[in-house]
C-alpha cells in the first residue's frame, strides 16, 4: 500500500506528504512491484535495438500494467490528493522523434504484455529531444532534462570500454523496468557514458561543442533525419550504442552456455531503422575476436540479424561517407569492405552494392544482404519496398521481404488515456477487449441502438472538455466543446503536409469573411515539432501560429473558425490530444508516410479519418468500409508515376486555378505581414509555387471539397456516432500486440 511507503520514507501519513513526494513514494512502490514479476528467461530472446524509444511518462501506465492503478486512484483520492496531479510531476523523458520511437515503446509493451522474452537496447540521451516553445509566432528549441534523483532508471554495474579512432570511452548502463499488462517484467537496457558533462549546454540553450565526444555523447538525441550537422556524432552514438549492444548480448548468452557457433539458436536481434546497423560488422568483429573464423561469423550474424525498413524517403536511409567510418570507427571498416566485395563477387548490379562509386556506406543494404529478414510496417508500403524502392532486392531475396502492420499498445492508447471511454467499452462487453483487443469487433451490435451511441457521443464531448480546460490551463486559449475539433498532431515535414491543412484554414478564413459561415463551429489543431535546422517546416509553424493569431483576433471570424497550435507535442500532450478527436488529419502526399500510427491512435479513440490513401490508411479504409471514412487526393501509384516523369509542376496549379492563387496569396497578405515576418512569408509562398516537391496543390482542391463533406456530416450525430463505434469497433487490429505475435510467428520464432 502507498501509504504504507510514505510512513516508511518520510514518517507521515499520505495526506500530509507533497506530491513530489508521493511521486517519488509511487517510483519505489512500483519498482518493487515489479521486481516481483520478473519472469524466468527462456533459452531465446529478442533483442529491439533502436536509438528511439519514446516511451513517455511510466507512472501511470505502469500502475495500469501492475493491476493497482484503481487501488492507488482510490487510496489517493482517500486521502484528499489526485493521481492526476501526481502524473504531471513526472519529467517527460523524450528518447525519441516521433513514430519510430513511439512503435519501439509500443513494442517492448507488448512483448512485455504477451509473454515475450524481449528487451530493447538504446542510448540514455540526457536532454532527449529538444522542448519547443513559441516565441513571436516561432519556434524555439530549449533543452529537456528528464533525468532526476529518483526515476525510473537503475543503474548496473555493467561496463564497457568502448574504442573510437585515437580514443575510447568507458559506459554505463541504466535499465528500466517494463511492465507488462497482468504479465512479465522485461528490460529497457539504455547505455550512457561515464565522462558525461551536462555543463558543456549553457542554460536553456540546445547547442554544444560537437567535438568533444568523450562528454557530449549522450547528451542530445539527434534531432531528425533531415538535418546535416552532426552527423559524426551520430555516428559516434550509433556506434557506441550497437558496441555495447553486441557486447551485452554475448555476455548474456555465454551466460546461458552459448557456444557463440548457434548463436542464433540464443538471440534474435531486430534493427530498428538503419540507426542500428552497425551492429552487423560490430558482431562480426567480437565473433571473429573470439576465434570464430570470419566466414563463419558472417554466416552467424546472418542468421541473428533482421532488419525493419521504416521510410522510403531517400534523405532518410542512412548513407555514410566511408571517410568518416575510417576516422571515427577504423576497425570496422575493413570487415564493411569484405561484406560489400562478397556482394560485387555475386552481383553486377552496382544498385545493391554496399559501398557505391562516391564511396559512401549504404546502411541498409548492408542490413538486407547479411540480415535474415526484411520488413515494412504496413502493407502498403512493403509493396513499395518490393516493387519499387528495394525491387533489385526483392529480386534476389524474394524469401526475406515480409510486412508487419504498425500497432501501438490499447493500454497506453485506450485505457490510460480515455478511461472514460474503456469504462464504457467494458460496460457493453466486458472486460476481455483489455487482452484481447479483437472482441471490440462486439461494439457493432450496438450499431442501431440509440442509447449507446448517446453514450459514445457523451464520451468524446467530456474528453473535448478536458482538452479545453487543459489548453486553458497550460496556453491560456478558450476554445468551444460544442465545435468540431479537427486535429493534426505529428512531426512537422512536409510529406505529412501539414501545409495542405494551412491551405484549408485560409480558404475556410476567407469563405467566412464573404459571409459562408459554417453550421458547426471549427476547431483546427496542430501540434508539431521541426527539426532544428529543417527551414521550410518551421517556417510552415510560423504560418500556423500567424493563423492562430488572425483568426482569433477577428471578430467575425472567432466564433466559426479557431486555430490552435498546441506547444511542445509530445506523449502526454497526445494523450490529452488523441480522446478529444472528432476528425483526424492523416493527409500525407499518398506512397510517401510509411504507416503512421497517430492514425490508429484516434480511430481508437473514436475520431474518423481524413486522410489519403497512404500508408495504414489503406487498412483503416479496408477495415472501416468507405462510410466510416473520408478519403482524397491521387493515388501512390499516381504520385510513384508524376515522380518518375517529373510532370508535376506546382506553378501551374498557381497561374491556373484562380481559387489556389488566392490561398496561396494570402500567405503573403497585409493580414498575414501584420502578425508575421515578411521574409519569412514570403520564402514559403515562393516554396509553394516554385518547388513544393510534397504535391500540396496536386490535392487542395479535393481535400477542401472532402474535408467540406466531413464537416457537413458532422451535424447528422447520429448517423456520426454510428462512424465512431465503427472505427472504435474495428480498431482492434491495430494492437501491438498483433503485430508483435506476427513478428514473432514469421520472424523471431520465440516458443
Ligand atoms: C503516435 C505519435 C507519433 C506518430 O504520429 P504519426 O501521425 O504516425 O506521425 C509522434 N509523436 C507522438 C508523441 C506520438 O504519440
Amino acid at each position: 500500500m502507498l501509504k504504507d511507503y510514505c510512513n516508511k520514507m518520510y514518517g507521515r501519513d499520505l495526506s500530509a506528504c507533497s506530491n513530489e513526494e508521493i511521486y517519488v513514494a509511487l517510483l519505489e512502490m512500483t519498482k518493487d512491484l515489479s521486481k516481483d514479476r520478473v519472469s524466468a528467461e527462456g533459452k531465446k530472446k529478442i533483442y529491439y535495438i533502436s536509438a528511439e524509444f519514446l516511451i513517455g511518462k511510466l507512472l501511470s501506465n505502469n500502475l495500469i500494467n501492475l493491476g493497482v492503478f484503481a487501488d492507488v486512484k482510490a487510496e489517493l483520492e482517500a486521502a484528499g490528493k489526485s493521481i492526476y496531479d501526481i502524473e504531471e510531476i513526472e519529467p517527460e523523458p523524450s528518447l525519441g522523434n516521433g513514430g519510430l520511437g513511439r512503435l519501439a515503446a509500443c513494442f517492448l509493451d507488448s512483448m512485455a504484455s504477451i509473454g515475450i522474452n524481449g528487451d530493447g537496447i538504446g542510448l540514455n540521451y540526457h536532454f532527449g529531444l529538444f522542448k519547443q516553445v513559441f516565441e513571436n509566432n516561432f519556434q524555439k528549441e530549449t533543452k529537456n532534462p528528464w533525468i532526476e534523483n529518483s526515476s525510473w532508471l537503475t543503474k548496473t554495474d555493467k561496463t564497457y570500454e568502448v574504442q573510437f579512432g585515437g580514443f575510447s570511452v568507458k559506459s554505463v548502463l541504466y535499465d528500466i523496468d517494463v511492465t507488462g499488462y497482468e504479465n512479465r517484467t522485461n528490460k529497457l537496457h539504455l547505455f550512457d557514458i561515464e565522462s558525461i558533462d551536462e555543463s558543456l549546454v549553457w542554460g536553456d540553450d540546445i547547442h554544444f561543442d560537437k567535438t568533444q565526444i568523450a562528454k557530449n555523447l549522450t547528451l542530445f538525441l539527434y534531432p531528425d533525419d533531415s538535418d546535416e550537422a552532426g552527423h559524426m556524432l551520430r555516428i559516434y552514438q550509433q556506434y557506441f550504442m550497437v558496441s555495447c549492444g553486441a557486447r551485452l548480448i554475448l555476455d548474456e548468452v555465454k551466460a546461458k552456455g552459448c557456444n557463440l557457433h548457434d548463436l542464433h539458436e540464443y538471440a534474435t536481434i531486430q534493427i530498428n531503422d538503419t540507426h542500428p546497423s552497425m551492429v552487423i560488422p560490430e558482431l562480426i568483429r567480437l565473433l571473429t575476436a573470439e576465434g570464430i573464423s570470419q566466414d563463419e561469423a558472417i554466416e552467424i550474424v546472418s542468421k541473428t540479424c533482421a532488419y525493419t525498413n521504416h521510410t522510403i524517403l531517400a534523405e532518410a536511409l542512412e548513407k555514410w561517407p566511408i571517410h568518416y567510418l575510417e576516422r571515427i570507427v577504423p576497425q570496422l571498416v575493413p570487415i564493411i569492405r569484405v561484406l560489400d566485395e562478397r556482394v560485387r563477387a555475386k552481383y553486377d548490379d552496382k544498385s545493391v552494392y554496399i559501398i557505391d562509386d562516391q564511396n559512401r556506406v549504404h546502411m541498409a543494404h548492408m542490413d538486407i544482404h547479411y540480415g535474415y529478414s526484411v520488413n515494412g510496417v504496413a502493407y502498403l508500403h512493403t509493396e513499395i519496398l518490393k516493387n519499387s524502392e528495394l525491387n533489385n532486392f526483392y529480386k534476389i531475396y524474394p524469401e526475406k521481404f515480409n510486412n508487419k502492420t504498425n500497432g501501438i499498445t490499447f493500454r497506453r492508447w485506450l485505457l490510460h488515456c480515455n478511461e472514460d471511454l474503456a469504462a464504457y467499452i467494458e460496460k457493453l462487453i466486458g472486460p476481455e477487449f483489455k487482452k484481447d483487443a479483437t472482441k471490440l469487433e462486439e461494439l457493432l451490435k450496438y450499431i442501431d441502438d440509440e442509447e449507446v451511441l448517446n453514450g459514445i457521443l457523451e464520451t468524446k464531448k467530456a474528453r473535448k472538455l478536458v482538452l479545453k480546460n487543459y489548453l486553458k490551463a497550460t496556453q491560456n486559449v478558450d476554445i468551444d466543446e460544442n465545435s468540431i475539433f479537427d486535429i493534426q498532431v505529428k512531426r512537422l515535414h512536409e510529406y505529412k503536409r501539414q501545409q495542405l491543412n494551412v491551405l484549408y484554414v485560409i480558404y475556410k478564413y476567407l469563405e467566412i469573411k464573404k459571409g459562408n459561415k459554417p453550421e458547426t463551429p471549427i476547431t483546427v489543431i496542430f501540434g508539431a515539432k521541426a527539426a532544428p535546422a529543417y527551414q521550410i517546416a518551421k517556417d510552415i509553424i510560423h504560418a500556423i501560429l500567424c493563423l492562430q493569431d488572425i483568426t482569433a483576433n477577428d471578430p467575425e471570424v472567432a466564433p466559426y473558425l479557431k486555430v490552435v497550435m498546441v506547444e511542445n507535442y509530445n506523449v502526454s500532450k497526445a494523450a490529452k490530444l488523441f480522446p478529444a478527436c472528432d476528425i483526424s488529419e492523416q493527409i500525407s502526399l499518398a506512397s510517401k508516410e510509411a504507416s503512421g500510427t497517430g492514425n490508429m491512435k484516434f480511430m481508437l479513440n473514436g475520431a474518423v479519418t481524413l486522410g489519403t490513401m497512404d500508408g495504414a490508411n489503406v487498412e483503416i479504409a479496408e477495415l472501416v468500409g468507405e462510410d466510416n471514412i473520408y478519403t482524397f487526393g491521387e493515388s501512390s501509384e499516381q504520385v510513384i508515376e508524376h515522380y518518375a516523369k517529373s510532370d508535376y509542376v506546382a506553378k501551374d496549379y498557381y497561374i491556373n486555378d484562380a481559387d489556389i492563387r488566392e490561398y496561396i496569396n494570402f500567405l503573403i497578405s497585409p493580414e498575414m505581414m501584420k502578425v508575421g515576418n515578411a521574409y519569412v512569408l514570403l520564402r514559403l509562398h515562393a516554396e509553394l509555387i516554385q518547388k513544393d516537391w510534397f504535391m500540396t496543390l496536386l490535392d487542395v482542391k479535393d481535400y477542401i471539397r472532402v474535408k467540406e463533406t466531413a464537416l457537413k456530416d458532422y451535424a447528422d450525430r447520429k448517423t456520426w456516432a454510428k462512424k465512431m463505434l465503427t472505427n472504435i469497433a474495428k480498431a482492434g487490429f491495430f494492437s501491438s500486440d498483433r503485430t508483435i505475435e506476427e513478428y514473432n510467428r514469421d520472424i523471431w520464432h520465440l516458443s
